[in-house]
C-alpha cells in the first residue's frame, strides 16, 4: 500500500508494521529509513509557478491548493528541480534550513491519504494542503 509505505519509511512505524520480525527485514528497513529526498518549503506557498514540475523526470511533484509537494517515495533524488525554482523553495532534505525543517513532514504527510498515485499530471490540483500551510497568512511575492 502506498500510504503505508510513506508512513513506514518516513514516520518510523517500522516495528508496528512488523518489519522487525527478522534480522534481514530489520536491516532492510533501517536502510530505507536513511534514504533522503527533496523537500519543497515555504517560499513556494502562494506562488506555485510550476517551473519545477517541467523539470521532474518522474512527475512526482504534486500540486496542492497553496503549494507543491514532492512525493518522498516517487522522487528519484535527481536534483533537477532544485536549481530552477525562482524562489529557492526546494532543498535536499538534509539541507533544508532550520526554520523550514517541518516542511519535510508536510511533504510526507500530504500523501498520507493519497498513497503513491504514480504521477502528478493526472491528479491535477489536489484540493487540500498540509495544516502547516493552511495556517499561514497569505504569502506576498514580487512576481
Ligand atoms: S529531485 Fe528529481 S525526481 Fe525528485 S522531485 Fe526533483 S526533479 Fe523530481
Ligand atoms: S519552482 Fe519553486 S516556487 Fe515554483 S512551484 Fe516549484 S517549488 Fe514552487
Amino acid at each position: 500500500m502506498g500510504a503505508q509505505t510513506v508512513g513506514f519509511r518516513r514516520v518510523g512505524h517500522v516495528g508496528i508494521l512488523g518489519c522487525a520480525t527478522t534480522a534481514i527485514a530489520r536491516y532492510t528497513c533501517d536502510f530505507q529509513e536513511e534514504l533522503v529526498t527533496y523537500v519543497i518549503a515555504q517560499p513556494c506557498v502562494d506562488l506555485k509557478d510550476r517551473a519545477c514540475v517541467d523539470e521532474c523526470p518522474v512527475d512526482c511533484i504534486y500540486e496542492g491548493k497553496r503549494m507543491l509537494y514532492i512525493h518522498p517515495d516517487e522522487c528519484v533524488d535527481c536534483g533537477a528541480c532544485e536549481p530552477v525554482c525562482p524562489v529557492e523553495a526546494i532543498f535536499y532534505e538534509d539541507d533544508t534550513p532550520e526554520q523550514w525543517k517541518d516542511y519535510y513532514t508536510a511533504n510526507v504527510d500530504f500523501f498520507s491519504d493519497l498513497g503513491s498515485p504514480g504521477g502528478a499530471a493526472k491528479m491535477g490540483v489536489i484540493e487540500k494542503d498540509h495544516p502547516l500551510i493552511e495556517a499561514l497568512p497569505p504569502q506576498p511575492h514580487d512576481e
